[in-house]
């Protein structure tokens, strides 16, 4: 079935002509259904954390609806309004498998679950606990995702857990981590409704967080003096909204921000005495020698406008005024995401959007706050807060720490020394270390790396070498068809468990209906794998709210201290923001800030409480050298993003009949460019870097600059993951999506 966007929003009843268009916003489902029950839920695609309620009728979810008591005020996107479709697609997994003579087949849980143990102990037994390892999601619940975590680390004994969420936001962990001390954002949406200037980078999020641009698009209906800039290298539809838009050359963005941060001092628009009471500066690591902000100043001699505005692709005059439009504003909320995150500078870059903020002091106040979005629904609250990372431990301790190591064995119940201080392996060295036969068992949850991983051919060679078990709620996926044993796993309304989302709001999914055939929870799918792997012990905590509490327990007297929300507070609320630290608490909007954090004790403006010095760190970042230099080969630029109505690698949305006419398989281009290759809108092209190629049908356009071309990250038909670059950020192991050497040719047919 083929719909435009028009008649696809027609069909979902999606009120209102005008919102009809790029970056659209569905606000309720106008069909008349009958419902025998309503109950509160949460959006289970991205990271804005949309609350839901669910009409039940006949034991089946037959409604979905923006909660008006929810933050989104009853506002739901076009995905957010597929959560009742994603659940009865027709490839639900519903199955247990094992594959016997090259064929998957179906078997009985037991044997499922025996064939996976027993895969795991052999390659245990050949190469030790780092033989194994473990790659999660950020789709997965709170509970899911520190079990695992739990069952690896501290069980098995291997620091080999990572996941996705290492793909899509792990430079902005270790940018917070290492400029503030802690991980996760310090505001929360109520910003918005306070900010006079929006500063947008390296994210489109008409599109990719709808729901949170609505709510910026409302402050700009209602405080028309606000300002937005927007920094992509394309015109998206966010773009389109922005009073300056800065369409900068891919992965140059370090530059523009120290520019931007030179601007600012030559112009006397800092924050003096902010810098002189809670800044400290430094080169290279957050333990280096203190620098001063004459030393900064010095260092940004280099990256005057008009000396970086070529390699930016800017003129001078746009970062000044970028610059001017940020020093003048009363209070400046960032957004960012994967633009940023997903480069070879993705931490640097993330440190000079932080830098900015403490520069002007344009944080902890309302309105004013550095806020980087997350990509899928529980990345945050999940994967990072859980430190369910190879590098990291629950409640932001790390692994190389003793002390933290120590901490966690105590809290565990486990011997001394039990967790491993080898540091474990990331994504990219994980699947590389399946291709090379070193890690020879992985489990793999909730996602799809066959196709979402960068140089995706090379990684698939791994799958294919390495024991794989794959639990997943939909089957086949591309991962899933080279699974040995596939596990079927139960979808949001399926299962219970807790979501985070962007700003640090923990929400309560409940089970609602009955997940398809023998389709279990992920808990118990872990559970049960741990029992026979002989952790059963370690894993005493079984249920949903059972593990809740202990990670409730473990996150008490951190920085994540949210002993506070409970499973009852969760089940009344529509959520809470952490730091939460007791039941009479209401969460905190604002963390750092004295009289809202109850974690910041010193009196004053600010105490940034998680540093040694009460300090935030500004990063002396240089812009390093394009990882991949453009030759007479590959002479353009390869750039990758999403559309508004498809999700991560589309296995979910993907398999909405409604959705299927939504087009994935497209290269946008600048018209003049195509135009020298003589090719035409519709035409094939063939996509080829040094890794591998793809064939997309091209797309003229001038949303794209010249030299830069453009593709979505969800198609189906054509693996647009076979191009992109695995290089990595040196610190946050995150690989540069963003940004592939590519020559592009007119091809005679597809794929
Ligand atoms: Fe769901 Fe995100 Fe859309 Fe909200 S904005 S409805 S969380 S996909």
């Amino acid at each position: 079935m083929s719909m435009t966007r028009r008649e696809l929003l027609h069909y979902f009843g999606v009120a209102g002509a005008g919102l009809v268009g790029p970056g659209c916003i569905g606000w309720t489902r106008e069909e008349a259904i009958p419902v025998d029950s309503w109950h509160k839920s949460v959006c289970r695609f991205c990271g804005s954390g949309c609350e839901t309620r669910v009409g039940l009728r006949g034991g089946k979810v037959v409604k979905v609806e923006g909660l008006q008591e929810g933050w989104n005020r009853g506002r739901l996107c076009i995905k957010g309004l597929l959560n009742r479709e994603i659940l009865y697609v027709s490839d639900r997994a519903q199955y247990p498998m094992v594959r016997k003579n090259g064929q998957l087949v179906r078997v009985s849980w037991d044997e499922a679950l025996d064939a996976a143990a027993a895969g795991f102990r052999e390659a245990i037994a050949q190469g030790g606990p780092d033989a194994v390892a473990y790659y999660g999601s950020g789709q997965l619940f709170t509970q899911e995702s520190y079990t695992a975590n739990k069952l690896f680390k501290g069980g098995i004994g291997t620091n080999n857990v990572d996941g996705n969420p290492r793909l899509c936001m792990a430079s902005a962990a270790f940018g917070y981590k290492s400029v503030f001390g802690a991980d996760e954002p310090s505001g929360c949406y109520d910003d918005i409704e306070h900010a006079t200037t929006f500063f947008v980078i390296g994210a489109n999020m008409a599109e990719c967080h709808p729901v949170v641009w609505e709510r910026v698009r409302d402050r700009i209906r209602t405080a028309p003096q606000t300002r937005v800039i927007v920094v992509d290298p394309r015109r998206t539809p966010t773009a389109r909204d922005a009073t300056l838009h800065l369409q900068i050359r891919p992965g140059t963005d370090v530059a523009l921000l120290n520019a931007m941060s030179y601007e600012l001092l030559r112009t006397q628009l800092v924050d003096r005495s902010f810098i002189d009471n809670f800044v400290t500066f430094r080169k290279g690591a957050a333990d280096a020698p203190p620098l001063t902000l004459e030393d900064f100043q010095k260092f940004l001699e280099d990256y005057a406008p008009e000396k970086v505005a070529d390699l930016c692709g800017l003129s001078s005059a746009e970062i000044r005024e970028a610059a001017r439009l940020w020093g003048i504003s009363q209070a400046v909320t960032s957004f960012w995401t994967m633009g940023l995150n997903q480069q070879t500078h993705g931490v640097a870059a993330n440190r000079m959007m932080m830098a900015l903020h403490l520069l002007t002091g344009q944080i902890g106040r309302p309105g004013a706050s550095p806020f980087s979005l997350t990509g899928q629904p529980n990345a945050g609250g999940g994967v990072r807060d859980t430190g369910t990372l190879s590098h990291a431990l629950p409640a932001g301790r790390l692994v190389s720490k003793e002390k933290d190591r120590h901490e966690m064995e105590k809290l565990w119940g486990l011997p001394e020394g039990r967790i491993s201080p080898n540091p474990g392996l990331s994504a990219v060295p994980m699947f590389e270390a399946m291709r090379e036969g070193k890690v020879r068992a992985t489990l793999v949850m909730g996602t799809n790396p066959a196709r979402s991983l960068p140089n995706a051919d090379r990684y698939r060679v791994g799958m294919e070498k390495a024991f794989l078990v794959v639990c997943d709620s939909i089957f086949p996926t591309d991962t899933a068809q080279l699974a040995d044993v596939f596990l079927p796993a139960a979808m949001w309304a399926e299962k219970e468990g807790v979501f985070s989302q962007s700003e640090r709001r923990y929400h309560l999914v409940e089970k609602l209906v009955e997940p398809p055939g023998e389709a279990r929870s992920d808990l118990d799918i872990l559970v049960a794998f741990g029992d026979r792997l002989g952790h059963g012990e370690l894993l005493k905590a079984r249920t949903p709210e059972a593990v809740w509490d202990e990670w409730r327990k473990i996150s008490a007297g951190s920085t994540y201290d949210f002993t506070g929300i409970t499973y009852a507070r969760l089940k009344a609320l529509p959520g809470l923001v952490w730091p939460c630290p007791s039941e009479d608490h209401p969460g905190t909007c604002h963390r750092y800030v004295p009289g809202k954090d109850p974690l910041a004790k010193k009196e004053g403006r600010i105490d940034f409480y998680a540093r040694p010095d009460g300090r935030a760190i500004v990063y002396l970042s240089e812009q390093g050298p394009f990882r991949e230099a453009l030759t007479g080969d590959y002479p353009m630029i390869l750039t990758t993003g999403r559309r508004l109505e498809h999700w991560h690698t589309a296995t979910l949305t993907g398999r909405i009949p409604q959705l299927q006419g939504v087009d994935m398989d497209y290269l946008e281009m600048h018209p003049g460019d195509a135009a020298v290759m003589g090719v035409k809108e519709g035409d094939w092209v063939q996509v080829t870097s040094a890794r591998g190629s793809v064939r997309l049908q091209a797309k003229p356009s001038m949303r794209v600059r010249p030299g830069v071309v453009f593709a979505l990250m969800h198609s189906m038909k054509s693996l647009v993951n076979a191009a992109t670059s695995d290089y990595v950020d040196p610190i946050s192991a995150q690989p540069e999506y963003k940004m592939a050497a590519v020559r592009v040719e007119r091809v005679k047919e597809g794929t």
